[in-house]
């Protein structure tokens, strides 16, 4: 498939999904109109884990699933918390690629969406950033966490959302998961990981 019919693609069945859950399109509208553009691909070896994990499974999203496994390749892999001592642990099995933003196919005012994956056995630690955001959980399940709320183990269709620089994380034990993830607002300021004195 050209790179561009695999973003077309990929655009298309993550659209499918947003658009059918209630707590995404109240979070904020799919954008009617993203611009294309050219992305510059950043190859990590998470990529290659999230394509083979045989223990990542959906039932109601197996084609968006997919399609962000196929597009993989083409992408621009985020390497967010590299320069954070704190972020040596875990940042290698942790994959992420923006489909709507900066270094992805497709641009918009409004909206930033990205494709997460976390292998079993993979704590994510606390961090934050101005921009709200939800989780929607695609395959697999993971204990989510945030600042003045229960836990929660969320599977597939459950959403989560944060609130502007509330701090959160996310851990997978026995399954791993994969997360469709908007932003909203506020987008240009990057997550940093949460130190224990501030929450
Ligand atoms: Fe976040």
């Amino acid at each position: 498939m050209k790179q561009e019919d695999c973003h077309d693609t990929l655009l298309s069945r993550l659209r499918d999904v947003y658009c059918a859950h209630p707590d995404m399109t109240a979070f904020a509208p799919f954008p009617e109109h993203v611009t294309p553009q050219q992305v510059r691909s950043r190859f990590r070896s998470v990529c290659d884990m999230m394509r083979n994990d045989p223990d990542l499974r959906s039932i109601a999203y197996t084609d968006a699933m997919r399609a962000i496994q196929d597009a993989g390749p083409t992408m621009h892999w985020r390497e967010t918390y590299k320069e954070d001592a704190e972020g040596a642990g875990f940042m290698d099995r942790l994959g992420c690629y923006a489909v709507i933003g900066n270094n992805s196919p497709f641009t918009s005012p409004s909206l930033r969406l990205f494709a997460l994956y976390m292998p079993a056995g993979l704590y994510y630690p606390s961090h934050r950033h101005p921009a709200e955001e939800i989780y929607l959980v695609l395959a697999g399940r993971a204990r989510f966490w945030r600042d003045g709320a229960p836990d929660q183990i969320l599977s597939e269709g459950e959403a989560v959302f944060h609130a502007s620089n509330q701090a959160h994380g996310t851990e997978t034990t026995d399954s791993p998961v994969l997360c469709l993830v908007a932003w909203r607002n506020h987008f240009d300021v990057l997550p940093v990981l949460a130190t224990d004195t501030d929450g």
